[in-house]
């Protein structure tokens, strides 16, 4: 830099998952373009299809893995989620677990206390999240970056 700093750059290959609809398309926009899409059409997503799934998990170092707190029945899937993650990735691959739509306060079906007991269990990260409003989606990404950046350092 001008300053005579030294800088370099990384490349890390984060994977979302989770089940379809809990906003993983929208955390992307979000933290990527400042984006976000209200009606958007939910992806067809990797939902344990092994074929697309191998390409999809190789080389990740980081992942999130997405739940809706409003819809308790993604939570639950969460093991699965895991499961699948060891299986196509390194056991060391840097995890957070998101709680995703904080926004919708009325309809919370996950404590944000469970959702931390299961991150603790599991030895994850974990984090509440709204692609909605914004909040903490930067915070998501960067703490998985920054564990991956101290690791490597
Ligand atoms: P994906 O299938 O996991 O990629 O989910 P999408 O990103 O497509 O989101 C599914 C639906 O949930 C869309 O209608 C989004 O607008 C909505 N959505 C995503 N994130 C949030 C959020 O943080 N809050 C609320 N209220 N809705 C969200």
């Amino acid at each position: 830099t001008e300053d005579g700093q030294q800088t370099e750059d990384y490349l890390f290959k984060i994977v979302l998952i989770g089940d379809s609809a809990v906003g993983k398309s929208n955390l992307l926009a979000r933290f990527a373009r400042d984006e976000f899409y209200p009606n958007s059409k939910s992806t067809i997503g990797v939902e344990f299809q092994t074929a697309v799934t191998s390409a999809y998990y190789r080389g990740a170092v980081g992942a999130l893995l997405v739940y809706d707190i409003s819809r308790r029945q993604t939570f639950e899937s969460i093991g699965r989620w895991l499961n699948e993650l060891h299986t196509h990735s390194d056991m060391n691959v840097v995890t957070i677990l998101v709680g995703n739509k904080s926004d919708l306060k009325d309809s919370r079906e996950v404590t944000t206390a469970e959702g931390k007991a299961l991150a603790e269990t599991q030895g994850l990260f974990f984090i509440e999240t709204s692609a909605l409003d914004s909040s903490n989606v930067a915070a998501a990404f960067q703490t998985v970056v920054k564990e991956i950046y101290n690791i490597l350092s």
